[in-house]
């Protein structure tokens, strides 16, 4: 199972608050579905039935159990269960990127004001850079299309070479700057 660094608190608010599916919550982590069962067992969740799923009901009675594992991850109080959190349509993601959710998934919002501008779909291998270096500044006056490898090549000489070590080399196109 690949080790992911996800937010309990995030986890707990998608799937007990917002009742979002385990499909739903596999795409915006980017984690597998069977990844997804392991978290909701391992944070004290109680997975919904194929009735509840169904149902859909906002209503639904949370078990005692998962009443307390909501408890436990703290005060849910939707503005403080995560200070990035930006109202449900949109927040920032454990890298610190802007997600914005477009047709049913959270895109990466930096290349979608660029694929906006372009009126073009980036290929996989365009990277989108923030020029300024603050990754939540989407304006687009702030964003370059850079090739993986001329991105991999400027950070480097910027010296985030340390970063991207540690952080490790991603063949997904979610880690740019
Ligand atoms: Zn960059």
């Amino acid at each position: 199972m690949r080790k992911v660094d996800i937010s309990k608190a995030v986890f707990i608010h998608l799937y007990v608050t917002q009742k979002k599916s385990g499909n739903d919550i596999a795409r915006f982590f980017g984690i597998g579905r069977t990844t997804v069962t392991h978290y909701i067992h391992e944070f004290g969740l109680t997975p919904r039935t194929g009735k509840e799923v169904l149902a859909n009901n906002p209503h639904n009675p949370n078990t005692p159990r998962q009443r307390e594992a909501v408890r436990a991850a703290g005060k849910l109080r939707v503005g403080e269960l995560n200070p990035n959190w930006k109202g449900g349509k949109a927040w920032v993601d454990h890298k610190g990127y802007h997600r914005v959710r477009r047709d049913g998934r959270y895109i990466l919002e930096h290349r979608w004001v660029m694929e906006k501008h372009l009126k073009r779909r980036l290929s996989p291998g365009e990277d989108v850079h923030h020029i300024n270096g603050n990754k939540t500044d989407n304006r687009v006056e702030n964003l370059a299309v850079l090739s993986r490898t001329d991105h991999m090549k400027l950070h480097w000489a910027n010296g985030a070479k340390e970063k991207i070590l540690r952080e490790g080399k991603s063949n997904n196109h979610s880690d740019n700057h």
